[in-house]
Parts: structure tokens; sequence; C-alpha cells
């Protein structure tokens, strides 16, 4: 059974870890340090912040400094990988090095694995005894899934915990031996997170607006995210009891919806396409799509949500100019006088496209996606509505490359629909 950690109360304060992959296929192109993304999710869920996380090869002189200085500042240091039986799998030595302890071999954990590779008609290597070595202090974990056991070690008021890196290993050796023993360490806190969803606006006017309203808090910790045409902001409390932690939101979020009011369109982090979705559900309405430089993208946004069928008509990728007069109906004049980039043409389309499905609503996009067109440049894109009320029309220049321009467009669209749905 292990022993608690030796930390003062800490109650109240932030315990810190940091993670250490190790494995110098993961400094390469080909391998990604999946691990420690998993590790993070796991110890932020115990309230557990993670600090620092590092990728080193298999060096165990650089991996001794790396260990060393993480249990020198951190009170959780979890390292992954590197616990194999062959020469460049350094961990159990460096992390020996760098704690200065000695490793025992332990004769049962060899009779573990030798009994391993007899259940696989193998007879085990005389190099797999290097996985039965222990630091001296450590604790054995036992591994379900492979042959590697990891370590749990106590140094200094820090845990040092070494985990085998083939991610179901690690993950199942996580949730039955580190997860009991680092519940018994952690704080006891709980933890609250909003992620309110903003369209329409660019990351840095909103975070000008906003900053003042958040600055000030240290709890909760606010993040800012921005992808194209859609903003998320993260508000993550942490306090003794979950009442504790809604009322810190709380006292962020009323100021911050007070400024951006209803370009706040999600409070719990649902994409605009579910949100509009819901809202014509609601309304027993329809929609129906033309759309030129998005190329089908704003029909497979609304279409990515299961049941869009019940208020999705259909789509038209009107691409040239004669699919928009021969499909839908667009005056061949507006075309020749506006161009097919113009207020006037996305207007036209909107309102040819309803009339010919009947749709509640009819959204049209006509732009440039890139590069620079004759008519316009690159990123002017028009968005038009037609509904029963009458027609509009959003003009946006867009920045970025051509992924980017026609994501902005297909956002911006949802996000017309939605403002005039709440209008
Ligand atoms: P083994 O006994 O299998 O050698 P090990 O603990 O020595 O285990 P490594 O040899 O470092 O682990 O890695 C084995 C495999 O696990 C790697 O080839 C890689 O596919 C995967 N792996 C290792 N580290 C990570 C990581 N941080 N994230 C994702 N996958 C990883």
């Amino acid at each position: 059974m292990s022993k608690e950690c030796p930390y003062p109360s800490v109650t109240g304060r932030n315990m810190n870890a940091e993670i250490i992959a190790v494995g110098s296929e993961l400094l390469t192109p080909k391998r990604v340090d999946t691990n420690s993304l998993y590790l993070t999710d796991q110890l932020n869920a115990l309230g557990v912040e993670v600090v620092t996380k590092s990728v080193l090869g298999d060096d165990r002189e650089r991996l001794a400094a790396a260990i060393a200085l993480a249990a020198s500042r951190s009170q959780i240091v979890i390292l992954t990988g590197g616990l194999g039986p062959t020469e460049d799998d350094v961990t159990r030595d460096a992390a020996a090095q760098a704690l200065g302890r000695g490793q025992t071999l332990r004769e049962e954990i060899a009779e573990h694995i030798r009994r391993l590779f007899e259940q696989r008609q193998r007879k085990m290597a005389e190099i797999n005894r290097r996985q039965a070595y222990v630091l001296d202090g450590a604790e054995i974990l036992p591994n379900d899934r492979g042959t590697a056991p990891g370590q749990w070690l106590e140094h200094n008021g820090s845990c040092i915990v070494l985990l085998p890196g083939p991610p179901h290993e690690l993950e199942a050796m996580f949730i039955k031996q580190c997860l009991p023993r680092l519940q018994r360490v952690a704080p006891k806190l709980a933890i609250r997170t909003l992620i309110m969803r903003v369209a329409g606006m660019p990351e840095s006017d909103l975070d000008q607006l906003i900053a003042p309203a958040y600055k000030k808090y240290e709890n909760p910790v606010t993040t800012i995210l921005a992808a194209a045409g859609d903003i998320q902001i993260h508000l993550r409390a942490r306090s003794e009891t979950l009442e504790e932690a809604s009322a810190l939101i709380e006292e962020v979020r009323r100021p911050i919806e007070d400024l951006l009011g209803d370009r706040i369109y999600s409070w719990d982090g649902e994409p605009i396409e579910v949100i509009v979705g819901r809202m014509l559900r609601e309304r027993r309405a329809t929609v129906t799509v033309a759309e030129s430089c998005t190329g089908g993208l704003l029909s497979e946004k609304i279409t990515s949500v299961p049941g869009s069928s019940a208020y999705f008509v259909g789509g038209f990728v009107t691409y040239s100019n004669r699919a928009k007069i021969d499909w839908i109906g667009v005056p061949e004049s507006v075309i020749n006088q506006y161009g097919a980039v113009s207020k006037e043409t996305a207007e036209a389309l909107a309102v040819a496209l309803r009339r010919q499905t009947g749709a509640s609503y009819a959204l049209s996009i006509t732009g440039v996606a890139g590069p620079d067109a004759d008519d316009a440049p690159k990123g002017t894109v028009y968005t038009g509505i037609a509904d029963a009320r009458g027609v509009a029309v959003v003009h946006r220049q867009f920045l970025g490359d051509r992924a980017r321009v026609r994501s902005f467009a297909a956002q911006m669209a949802l996000d017309l629909l939605r403002r005039r749905m709440l209008s």
C-alpha cells in the first residue's frame, strides 16, 4: 500500500505536475506524444495543474538532468516511455542517477516476465531481466498489458512516477495504479468549466473588449481560443466545492455576457451548426443554401448534425454564373451589371433560391476564396439571407488562405441565420 506524499496540506493551493515523454522517435515528425495529452486530461480532472511538458530523446545524461530539475520544482513528475529492455531504454537508469538511488533486481518481476513469454510460447531473452530493476524505495506498478512494470517513488516531497510508453499500457496502469494514489495526495478540488462560443468578431477586438472583465481574476482562468470565424472563451474555476467554483465562474461570466450580448451563441461549447439546427427545429422552420466559394462546406456543416433532415431542404453549389442563372434563376442582367461577387448577386441568389424551394430561410454565399480574382480581391465574401420578411446581405473582407476564407464564410452564413432567427 502506498504512503501519502509528505506534502504540507495543499487544500486550496495549486499542486503542480510535470510530464516528461521519453523516446527519440517522439522527436521525429513520425510520432506524436499523445501520452502527455492523456495524462494532462487526467491530472486536470484531479485539480492538478500541468506546468511543464517535455519530450526527450533516449539520452541518459540529458534525461537525468531533466528529471533532477523537475523533481526539484514540481510535486508530481510523470515519465512515460523508455522502460523497455533494450540499451536505448534509459528511463530507469536516468531516474536512479538523477535521484541518487540504487536499483535492485527483483526476481519476482523477472519471473513474472519469464512467465509472460512462456504463455506466448517464447523464451525470455536475457536482456528482458533489465526490466526487473526497481529504484530503491520505489513501489512497483504492475503492468496488465505488457512486460515493463511502472514505478512510483516518493522523493523529497515529490512523487516520481515511471510509466510505460505504449498508450494502452500507460492508460490502464494510470487508471488502476496511479489514480488511487494521486487521489490521496491531490488537493480536494472541484473544477467547473464554461465554454462560451462567439461568432462574427476578430479575436483581437474581442480580447480588447472583454480583457478588463476577466484580467483581474486569477480564478477562474480565462483562455481564448480562436479559429476561423469562431472564438471560444474558456473559463475554468477551481474551488473546494462545486458551488463555490460555479459562483466564481458566474462572477466573470456576467460582465463578459454584458459586453458581448448576442454575439455569444453557445454556453456549453456546442458548435454553431448545432445551435442553429436546434433553433430551426424549435421554429419548425427550414433552410436551403446556394453556395459558391465555399463549394459545399456550408451544406456539409449543416448536415454534420444528426437529424438535420428535419430542417435542411437541400443545397446547391452554384460555382459558375450559369449555375446561378440556370439552376436558381438569378437574372443574368444582375450578374452582368454588378459581377458574380457582389451584394446584388448575393441578394438575388437568396431571393430566387427561396422562391424555388419554398424554404423558410434561403442562404447564399458568393465570394473569392483565393487567389485574387478579376472582379474582387481574395477574401471578399457576400452572404445573403432571404425569408418571409425580405432579404439582407452581409459583406466581409477576410484575411487568410483559401481554406480559412471558406471556413470564415460558412461560419458567417450560419451566424447570419442565427441572428435572423433571434431578431
Ligand atoms: P516497451 O516495453 O514497449 O519498449 P517502453 O516503456 O520502453 O515500452 P517505448 O519503447 O518508449 O516504451 O515506446 C513504445 C511505443 O509506445 C512507441 O513506439 C510508441 O509507439 C509508443 N509511445 C511511446 N511514448 C509515447 C508517447 N509519449 N505518446 C504516444 N505514444 C508513445
